[in-house]
C-alpha cells in the first residue's frame, strides 16, 4: 500500500502522463486541474487555473454552430461523449474533437467538492480519414453499379436462352453459377451505396405501392438457386388478404434481401422462410431459418455498423458487417420495426413490421 502523501502525488503524475487532454472543474465550471495535454490541445502555453471552461474550450458543432458548455454542464448527470465537435482556435484554425464530460462522483466523503472532468483528444486525422473512407465507398460503390447491372442483365438472358435449350449442362451451371455471385455483388454494392448515403443523411424516400406477393415470389425466384446449391429448401407464404403497400420498393427489398441473404448464407441444413402478412396499417415480414443462430450477448449487437459475430460459423462465410446496419437505418426511414428472435445452434427470426406510408400533399 501507498500513503496517502504519495497517493496523491502518484494521481498527479498519472494525469500529467496521459495523452489525452484532462481538465477538471467544479461545478460552475471553474477550473481546477488539467494536465499538460490539456494545454496542447488548446495550444496554449498560459496557465488556464481558475479560468472558465466556457473562455477556453471554444466549440463549434458541425454546422459551425456555437456550443454553450454551461447549458450542457446544467443537466449533465451521466457522461457525455462527443466526436463531431470542433475546437475553434483565435487565428481562425480548428481541431476535430473527441469530447468527453462526466460529472465527478465519490464513493465516500459527500461533502467533497462537486465537479466535472473533461478529456479531450484532436482527432482530426482520424476524422479526415473516416471522410476519405467514406468518399471511397461513395465513388467505387458508383462505379460499379453500372457495369454490374449490364453484366447481371446480359448472363441472366444467356441463362434464359440456355434453359430454353436442350444444351449443355455444363454451360447451364457454370451460367448459373456466373449469375449468382453477380447478384451477390449487385447486392453489396448497394448496401455499400446505402450505407455511404446514410452516412451523410442523404438518404430519400420514393414511395410506390408495392405489391408485396409480387415482391415476394421475385426474392424467392432470384434466392432460389442460392439455397438449393446449399441444400436448403427457400419457401414463401404470403397472406390471401394482402393489399398494396405504400412505401419504398427499393429500400423494402433491400431490407428482405439482407435478412434472406443472410439466413441462406448462416442456415447449414433445413429451410429458410420469408413470409408476408397484413399488420396494423401495413404488413408484417418475416424471415426465419434453421440455422446456427445468434446468441443473447450478440443479439445486442447485430445492427451496429461492421459488426460480425466471432463464431467460426459465420466467419467461415464472407461478409461485411454493414448489412444490417444498413438494413437499421432504412427501417428508421420508413418507420418500420424490427424485431429479432434467436437460438443459438436453432435458428433465428427476424420480423419486420413496415406501415404504408403516407404521403403529404
Ligand atoms: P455480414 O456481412 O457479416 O453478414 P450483417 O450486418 O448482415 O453482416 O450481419 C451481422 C452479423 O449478424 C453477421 O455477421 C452474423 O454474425 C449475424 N447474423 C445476421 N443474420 C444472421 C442469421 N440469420 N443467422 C445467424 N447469424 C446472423
Amino acid at each position: 500500500m501507498i500513503g496517502k502523501k504519495q497517493d496523491l502525488s502518484y494521481l498527479k503524475a498519472l494525469i500529467h502522463s496521459m495523452a489525452d487532454g484532462v481538465i477538471a472543474t467544479n461545478k460552475n465550471g471553474t477550473i481546477d486541474l488539467y494536465n499538460g495535454a490539456a494545454l496542447n490541445i488548446l495550444d496554449s502555453n498560459q496557465t488556464i487555473d481558475q479560468m472558465n471552461i466556457d473562455k477556453v474550450l471554444l466549440l463549434l458543432d458541425t454546422a459551425g454552430n456555437n456550443i454553450h458548455i454551461p447549458t450542457i454542464l446544467k443537466d449533465l448527470s451521466a457522461q457525455f461523449i462527443s466526436r463531431d465537435y470542433r475546437l475553434q482556435y483565435s487565428d481562425g484554425s480548428f481541431v476535430n474533437l473527441y469530447i468527453s464530460i462526466a460529472p465527478v462522483r465519490y464513493t465516500y466523503g459527500k461533502n467533497l467538492p462537486q465537479g466535472f472532468v473533461f478529456i479531450l483528444r484532436d482527432i482530426t486525422r482520424e476524422k479526415s480519414l473516416e471522410e476519405e473512407r467514406d468518399e471511397f465507398i461513395s465513388v467505387i460503390s458508383h462505379e460499379l453499379r453500372t457495369p454490374v447491372a449490364i453484366a447481371e442483365g446480359n448472363v441472366s438472358n444467356a441463362q434464359f436462352v440456355l434453359e430454353k435449350q436442350d444444351g449443355d449442362e455444363l454451360l447451364k451451371t457454370a451460367i448459373n453459377q456466373a449469375h449468382q455471385q453477380i447478384i451477390f455483388l449487385s447486392g453489396l454494392i448497394n448496401d455499400l451505396s446505402t450505407l455511404s448515403r446514410a452516412e451523410n443523411n442523404k438518404l430519400k424516400i420514393e414511395t410506390t405501392d408495392i405489391n408485396v406477393v409480387e415482391l415476394v415470389k421475385s426474392l424467392q425466384k432470384d434466392y432460389h438457386e442460392q439455397a438449393h446449391a446449399k441444400g436448403l429448401e427457400l419457401e414463401a407464404h404470403t397472406d390471401d388478404g394482402l393489399e398494396l403497400l405504400r412505401s419504398s420498393q427499393l429500400y423494402v427489398h433491400e431490407i428482405l434481401q439482407n435478412f434472406l441473404t443472410n439466413s441462406i448464407k448462416y442456415t447449414d441444413e433445413g429451410k429458410v422462410l420469408i413470409t408476408a402478412e397484413p399488420y396494423k396499417n401495413g404488413v408484417l415480414f418475416t424471415v426465419s431459418d434453421t440455422g446456427i443462430g445468434i446468441s443473447k450477448s450478440d443479439q445486442e449487437r447485430i445492427f451496429n455498423k461492421f459488426f460480425r459475430s466471432e463464431d467460426y460459423r459465420t466467419r467461415k462465410n464472407s461478409g461485411t458487417g454493414i448489412g444490417l446496419y444498413v438494413t437499421k437505418k432504412l427501417a428508421a426511414l420508413l418507420g418500420a420495426e424490427i424485431d429479432v428472435s434467436s437460438k443459438l445452434n436453432h435458428g433465428s427470426n427476424f420480423r419486420i413490421y413496415i406501415p404504408n406510408i403516407t404521403d403529404v400533399a
